[in-house]
């Protein structure tokens, strides 16, 4: 064999071509849970290609905490995930104060308002996708590629090809749950809205002097609201969403200093504030893309649409997509789905998850705004505003039941 036949070989051999029923793009939270939903509730064969490397225990700490409702915390349960969590990472929390700087306005709602014993669970992020990513591990039809770099989307007919140096997956369908900066949607060309609030989020493990009560916390100050977030053994979460700039000298303070305006922008509720982790800072975003899918492409969750965190709903909105996208999903064999284009179903999915998606952005744009107003006349207002809810119970159980998802 000539030394150019030697070497055409030797590529053949390196070239992984293979074939899949669903490609997902990202293996972070909600790429991994819709893989091991739809292993099963489909037959259909699974690959999965991540960016990063596969999360252990050794993994760089990260402190984010999602405040998860019944139908994320159904799913988890569904793929044998939730009781994998354990105590010290999933915590129930049974009430919310919110209360505003600019004005006397709070609002408090518990769960045993709608009889239930709690709103939500408090879940370790970092631990549930490392979770979720073992589950992918141990699961048949599945099969998991990390530290993969895709540089190229081809679309033929009725499949679509994506392919890095080394691989490259032909499939009838691809799911991107490559975060808000989705690299799968901006290769399949499909346009989102994008408005950064010039704000980041500051997130940390804090213990207080005074006990969190089992309650979500939630002050709005004209700089963006600060939100601790109970968690087992006494221990809270922070996420202090505030204007770059502030941001910015909040993460240069010393630890004692950020402790101290800590506390002081909780108005001393619960009392010293000691840091327990690093800070950690993300910028915070609002997009949204224009459709949910384009011929064999699929978005779900940051990379259809990322929300304001102030009142945790953004995972929260990509379990519902999961939801959906498998329960449409498991309506077709496997020769259908490579038989049958996909148009129709995907319509579906977009029509049943924009409106609540969209709705929930539209919501915390329009909260941010009006706690960042710092105009006195409407700062009463708002405070008058909260104070008829916090009087009214039906108003009460309706936020309460919003918290849970319900
Ligand atoms: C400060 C803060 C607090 C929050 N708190 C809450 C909360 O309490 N409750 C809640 O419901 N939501 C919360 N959210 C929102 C929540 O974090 C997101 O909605 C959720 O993490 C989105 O998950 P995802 O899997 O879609 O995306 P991501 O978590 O961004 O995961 C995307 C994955 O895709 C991988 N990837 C990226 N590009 C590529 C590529 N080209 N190829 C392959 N893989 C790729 C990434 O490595 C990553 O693993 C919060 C957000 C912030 C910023």
């Amino acid at each position: 064999m000539s030394q150019q036949a030697d070497i055409m070989q030797a590529d053949i051999v390196q070239a992984d071509i293979v074939q899949a029923d669903i490609v997902i793009v990202g293996a972070g939270t909600l790429g991994a849970a819709l893989a091991l939903r739809l292993a099963q509730v489909t037959d259909f064969s699974i690959k999965v290609i991540e960016r990063g490397p596969a999360l252990d225990e050794a993994s760089d700490p990260n402190q984010r905490v999602f405040a998860l409702g019944q139908c994320a915390a159904t799913l988890l349960e569904q793929i044998g995930v939730f009781k994998l969590l354990g105590s010290e990472s999933c915590h129930p929390y049974q009430s919310m104060c919110v209360w505003d700087a600019g004005s006397a306005g709070q609002l408090n709602f518990s769960a045993s308002e709608i009889e239930q014993t709690q709103l939500g669970w408090m879940v370790d992020a970092q631990k549930l996708t490392r979770l979720l990513q073992q589950e992918l591990a141990k699961t048949a039809r599945i099969s998991v590629v990390y530290e993969h770099e895709l540089t190229e989307f081809k679309r033929a007919a009725d499949t679509a090809k994506v392919s890095s140096q080394t691989l490259s997956v032909t499939t009838p369908l691809a799911i991107a749950a490559d975060g808000a900066n989705s690299w799968l949607r901006r290769a399949a060309k499909i346009f989102s809205n994008r408005m950064p609030y010039g704000q980041a989020g500051i997130v940390a493990r804090i213990c207080t002097s005074e006990p969190h009560q089992h309650c979500a916390w939630q002050r709005f100050l004209d700089t963006g609201p600060v939100a601790v977030l109970p968690l087992a053994n006494g221990d809270s979460s922070i996420v202090w969403s505030a204007d770059q700039h502030y941001a910015d000298q909040l993460m240069a303070l010393c630890e004692t200093d950020f402790e101290i305006a800590l506390s002081k922008a909780l108005d001393q509720r619960l009392g010293a504030v000691k840091l327990k982790t690093q800070r950690q800072c993300f910028p915070l975003v609002s997009q949204s893309a224009s459709r949910y899918y384009q011929a064999n492409v699929a978005l779900i969750g940051d990379a259809a649409h990322s929300i304001h965190p102030l009142a945790g709903q953004g995972a929260n909105l990509g379990f519902k997509d999961i939801e959906l996208l498998a329960a449409l999903l498991s309506e077709h064999s496997t020769e259908q789905l490579r038989q049958r284009s996909m148009l129709a179903l995907l319509q579906r999915y977009q029509r049943g998850r924009e409106k609540d998606n969209r709705q929930t952005d539209l919501l915390m744009t329009a909260l941010y705004q009006t706690y960042k107003a710092n105009n006195p006349l409407w700062a009463s207002l708002r405070g008058l505003g909260m104070s008829l809810v916090d009087n009214t119970p039906v108003l009460r159980e309706l936020l309460a039941r919003q918290a849970m998802g319900l």
